[in-house]
């Protein structure tokens, strides 16, 4: 059976200012596949993932995204979000003065308007929240806080992944999710990551770490330079990340 397309994207470069950060880089993404992307601080990780969703401040000179077989290089953010891209940030912004419960409904029911379903009130949506939050090992209290507003590093972590699963969204983008998370939040984290992982779902998880990769096994491993991906294979490479090194890696290409 052929597996459904989710993501293509063709010959991309992306400028900022007058530098190119990613270099006319190629990638293909089914439903259902967990693809990670690996690489030194710099190499263009985190550009790759805000441009997928849609950041303004990056230019695209060649090539193009493909989502769900559409062309989406100039489908603005709310939009890639609502028809099923997630993107966690490696830095999770506060919102002050927004409560997170507030937040993550207004999140989720402007998605449920864009795709013609009923919408939640309050208290329906903190019934489904609640149980999120539950299987995140959160405390509900966070919900009432402001989003982020001095959250640690992990909480605001594992606030990306309640996102994501409020969100439902057809492709998540995970950057750096397991950065700042103790050996038990990482193992919660990474539980919630294989559970949402369904086969409809994708997900492009970003690590620096091989230690998710005990946890969550990729069925793609990517390895980033200077903006290309230079070698793609299967989850063993972490393994050899690991003990050899990136010029290891390379010294096979
Ligand atoms: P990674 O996530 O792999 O560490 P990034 O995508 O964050 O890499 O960065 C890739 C390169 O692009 C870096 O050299 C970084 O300094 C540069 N870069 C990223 N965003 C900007 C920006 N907004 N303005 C200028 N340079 C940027
Ligand atoms: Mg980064």
């Amino acid at each position: 059976m052929n597996k459904r397309n989710i993501l293509t994207i063709n010959n991309l470069s992306v400028k900022i200012d007058d530098e190119i950060i990613i270099d006319n880089l190629c990638m293909s993404i089914n439903q259902g596949e967990i693809h990670a992307i690996m690489g030194k601080n710099g190499s263009g990780k985190s550009t790759l993932a805000k441009v997928i969703a849609g950041h303004p401040n990056y230019n695209i000179i060649q090539g193009s995204i493909i989502f769900n077989d559409k062309e989406i290089n100039h489908v603005n953010p709310e939009k890639r979000s609502q028809e099923g891209i997630f993107l966690a940030f490696q830095y999770p912004v506060e919102i002050n003065g927004v409560s997170n419960a507030d937040f993550l409904r207004l999140a989720y029911n402007a998605q449920q308007r864009a795709n013609n379903k009923p919408e939640l009130d309050p208290l329906s949506f903190f019934e489904l929240v609640s149980q999120k939050v539950q299987s995140i090992e959160m405390d509900s209290s966070f919900l009432a806080r402001n989003v982020n507003e001095g959250f640690s590093g992990g909480e605001k972590k594992k606030n990306e992944i309640l996102q994501m699963n409020i969100l439902n969204s057809k492709l998540a983008i995970l950057d750096e999710t397991d950065s700042g998370l103790d050996i038990d939040a990482l193992k919660i984290v990474a539980n919630n990551i294989n559970n949402f992982k369904t086969a409809s779902k994708s997900i492009i998880l970003i690590t620096h770490y091989e230690r998710l990769l005990n946890y969550i096994v990729p069925d793609y491993i990517h390895i980033m330079e200077n903006g290309k991906l230079i070698h793609t294979g299967n989850a063993t490479i972490a393994k050899q990340l690991e003990k050899y090194g990136y010029e290891s890696i390379k010294a096979n290409v």
